[in-house]
């Protein structure tokens, strides 16, 4: 076992760090308070061969490995978590696990080129109303029709809604003896029958795009199925856990920040005539806010290893991946908290950062499977159920 990384892997995670540092925290404030999709951001991700990380060379991705993948999202997370859940719920982690992992060639060598040299934006489009963690509870349809299926749905919290021109889309098809099977399609740029609903007005990441997607009649052709009839719940499941690990990975960048903020500030703030690091009820702060991320980045770094060893190998790591996503994601919550709490006053308020670091960790918990779900999944695991 060697807990090092190799010299590709540190050249990746440095200038990953050296983007944050000069092109999200200068901007990460405003984005934020102005609620401001980081358009500006994503063209530069792009530009530097650091979108879409999820895809292989061959579909015109940057082909990486998911440990590389991990430190590269790790790093982007410091500077601003709305810009990574930007780019992540795209091609990184979520909207096009589905075609990666259930596509046929045809499909891939259709879709994936143009979204990655185009820089194109597509939606995870699972969630609806009545269906959050339990998924049994869809209500979309698509009914075949010819050579077509005819999505009737509405979807609900979707990541990049407003500017995505496609969507992964699950919804039900009615089997020969009319049983509801979960499937999923691609659809494609300037379908009729799409329009975007509300846009949330969020805690955190907020600069991030979350709004309603209403699909009426929206045909598709055969072809955009991925999978067959009744594959989507194998592909939420699979997708999900290749997600979790990049939640993990956001969860320790934020984690990180509000560390390294709290450390700095509590060397420069006097009172009682000395700086607040020097009692012990602020170091004992300090120092499990540092263990509990360290510990976070290995359960991070391993289930990321593992999930090249699902790629490659098909060798299951689902409750690694519920690890790495509950636990990195618990860390930043309670480690931006505590950061807030090392600021005092001053953490409160948005002249510093750590506010920012805690409003955005939240979502850490909840979203890709809540940390109940995790739970659930981790228990499932055990018990052999
Ligand atoms: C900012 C944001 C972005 C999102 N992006 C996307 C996206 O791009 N695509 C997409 O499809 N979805 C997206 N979502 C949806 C997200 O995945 C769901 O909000 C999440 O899965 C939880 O579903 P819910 O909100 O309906 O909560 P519910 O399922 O109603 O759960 C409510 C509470 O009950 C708990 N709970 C539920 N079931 C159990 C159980 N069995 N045992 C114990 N506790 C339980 C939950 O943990 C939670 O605390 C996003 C949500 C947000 C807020």
């Amino acid at each position: 076992m060697i807990f090092a990384l190799n010299s590709e892997q540190e050249a990746i995670q440095k200038m990953a760090r050296e983007f944050t540092e000069k092109e999200i925290v200068p901007f990460a404030q405003d984005l934020d308070e102005k609620e401001e999709f980081p358009w500006e951001i994503l063209r530069k991700l792009h530009e530097v061969g650091l979108a879409n990380l999820a895809v292989p060379e061959e579909y015109g991705g940057p082909g990486i490995d998911s440990l590389s993948y991990s430190l590269i999202i790790e790093q982007l997370a410091r500077g601003c978590a709305g810009v990574v859940v930007t780019s992540s719920a795209n091609g990184n982690s979520l909207a096009l696990f589905p075609l990666l992992l259930g596509g046929t060639e045809e499909q891939k060598e259709r879709f994936l080129p143009p979204i990655c040299e185009e820089n194109k934006l597509v939606t995870f489009s699972l969630t609806e109303p009545g269906a959050g963690s339990d998924i049994g509870g869809i209500a979309s349809t698509a009914k075949k029709d010819g050579n077509e299926y005819v999505i009737n749905g509405a979807k609900c919290f979707i990541t990049n809604a407003s500017h995505a021109e496609y969507h992964t889309v699950f919804a039900n098809t009615i089997d020969k003896d009319g049983a509801k099977k979960l499937s999923v399609f691609m659809v494609e740029p300037g379908t009729p029958g799409i329009t975007i609903g509300k846009k949330e007005k969020k805690m955190g990441i907020r600069c991030s795009d979350t709004a309603e997607i209403f699909f009426e009649d929206v045909r598709v052709p055969q072809e955009n199925m991925i999978g067959k009839e009744g594959d989507g719940k194998k592909l939420v499941m699979m997708t999900l856990d290749m997600a979790r690990p990049s939640v993990g990975a956001i969860s320790v960048g934020i984690a990180q920040a509000a560390f390294e903020a709290a450390l700095e500030y509590s060397q420069g703030r006097v009172q009682f005539g000395q700086p607040i690091c020097a009692n012990q009820g602020i170091q004992f702060m300090l120092a499990d806010m540092a263990t509990q991320i360290e510990a976070a980045r290995l359960l991070v770094y391993q289930a990321s290893w593992l999930k090249d060893k699902f790629l490659h190998e098909k060798k299951p790591f689902t409750k690694k991946a519920a690890f790495a996503k509950m636990f990195a994601s618990d860390v930043a919550m309670k480690v931006t908290t505590d950061a807030v709490q090392i600021f005092g006053g001053y953490g409160y308020i948005k002249d510093f950062p750590v506010e920012k670091y805690m409003r955005d960790a939240k979502i850490m918990q909840i979203f890709e499977g809540s940390n109940q779900i995790q739970r659930v999944v981790i228990a499932n695991k055990l018990l052999g159920n």
